[in-house]
């Protein structure tokens, strides 16, 4: 057996490698188990709001990140329709830090940690698999790939069908869309037909998100299908959906394309025992205005706080059991009603709601707070960090900042 770690993660993701950065940077070691040879770089999340950016600038590599993505500033939402376009700019807002997105590839991120805490000690091994776990009294026993792994406690961070979570016989409550997203990367100048760095396309059938990926022209389009269609079809009815975003042109390369199914879910518990569930593995939405990793990597860097003090004697474990608490209350109170409104307009089909959504998107451009209210949305992931003494106690401007952003249900309105 290999020698003993204070945490063992499962999963070299985003919300892994960022919760074993954070951990280690508090003088735990960690030691990261990873299925896959590498890290895994399908299109999945790109685009990363100020609450995030706040984790990347504490954690020493947001300044490596904007080298390698890109910031942005607008927004811009389209019915098609009623050929209506609209463009929101985020604006600087006293005290706030950011005025931007970063929009970069979440394999990126997942790297750039990764080489950090790797700095830190950390041990990441690719290419093994977990398949069980014994817990006693003074440790957990992780099997993977035919090895044993030794720690004290363990991290599920393995995505939203994760095993972890399943062997620790904890249930993912909610439910699973009956649509099927198809996220697709494709080099293609969309800003001349009027898109901007990111956009909603809200149609009952063409509905979209629409976002830059890079500097040199690679963009996401993801789109919504009927999940009856065989998944086999996929790459050839791209180009039929393509037909009416890029509206005939034929002038696009795909790079790459991933169809997935949608869920609002999250653990019943996020730990049992010496186990602990951080990102999609403890809790998954829609993708719709990119909550998903937004509030995952939140999950994982407060448990890394609240854990590393009960790793120091600084708190007891029972402060484990409120980052449960805290951690579903900020997904079912917060990011899933966002998600899933947001879904609701981008393919609402009643005509007359499609109108109603029309005129609060005309009230919202005429805001001239609609900026800073779009950005500051986000910032309602981080929730209670549950400690005074926690790194993230001050993570939160927006409590201190003069606009009211109200009951919104979604992040544009
Ligand atoms: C196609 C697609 C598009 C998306 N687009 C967006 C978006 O635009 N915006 C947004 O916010 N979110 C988006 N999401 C969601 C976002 O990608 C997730 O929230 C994010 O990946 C969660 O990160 P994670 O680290 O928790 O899990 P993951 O990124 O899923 O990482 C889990 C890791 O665990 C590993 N693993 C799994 N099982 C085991 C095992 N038994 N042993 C060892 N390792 C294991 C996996 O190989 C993987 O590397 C998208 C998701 C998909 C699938």
């Amino acid at each position: 057996m290999m020698h003993e770690t204070d945490v063992l993660i499962v999963g070299a993701g985003p919300v892994g490698m960022l919760t074993a950065l954070t951990l280690a940077q508090g003088g735990a070691s960690v030691r990261v188990l990873e299925k896959e040879p590498h890290i895994i770089n399908s299109p999945r999340a790109a685009v990363y709001f100020p609450s995030t950016l706040i984790i990347l600038q504490e954690l020493g590599i947001l300044d490596e990140l904007l080298e390698i993505g890109f910031t942005n500033r607008t927004f811009g939402t389209h019915i098609p329709e009623f050929d209506y376009h609209s463009v929101v700019e985020t604006e600087p807002v006293e005290g706030i830090p950011y005025d931007y997105q970063l929009h970069a590839g979440q394999h990126d991120v997942a790297r750039v940690a990764m080489e950090h805490a790797r700095k830190l000690g950390v041990e990441v091994l690719f290419g093994h698999e977990v398949t069980g776990f014994a817990e006693d009294e003074g440790g957990i026993t992780v099997s993977a790939s035919g090895q044993d792994f030794r720690a004290k406690w363990l991290i599920g961070a393995d995505g939203a069908r994760s095993t972890v979570r399943k062997l620790a016989g904890i249930e993912f409550e909610g439910h699973t869309w009956p649509e099927r997203f198809v996220a697709t990367n494709v080099k293609f100048p969309f800003q001349e037909l009027g898109y901007q760095q990111a956009n909603f396309v809200c149609d009952p059938v063409n509905m979209a998100v629409i976002a830059q990926l890079d500097r040199e022209g690679v963009w996401r389009c993801t789109y919504m299908e009927d999940s009856a269609l065989p998944v086999e079809g996929c790459e050839e009815r791209i180009h039929q959906r393509y037909e009416w975003f890029m509206q005939g042109r034929e002038d696009y390369e795909i790079v790459s394309f991933s169809p997935y199914m949608l869920h609002q879910r999250a653990g019943e518990t996020l730990r049992k025992g010496r186990v602990l569930l951080a990102g999609d593995a403890a809790h998954a939405t829609n993708p719709c205005g990119g909550l998903g990793l937004t509030s995952g990597v939140w999950t994982g860097v407060v448990l890394a706080d609240v854990l590393g003090a009960v790793l120091r004697g600084e708190e007891s474990e029972e402060i484990l059991d409120r980052f449960s608490d805290e951690r579903r209350r900020v997904f079912w109170d917060v990011v899933s009603p966002a998600a899933t409104e947001n879904k609701r307009m981008l393919q609402e089909s009643d005509p007359e709601q499609r109108r109603q959504d029309m005129q609060h998107l005309r009230a919202l451009n005429d805001n001239p707070e609609s900026g800073a209210l779009l950005m500051l949305f986000a910032y309602k992931v981080i929730g209670d960090v549950l400690r005074p003494d926690s790194r993230w106690a001050d993570a939160d401007p927006s409590a201190h900042v003069a606009i009211d952003i109200g009951n919104r249900q979604g992040q544009i309105y």
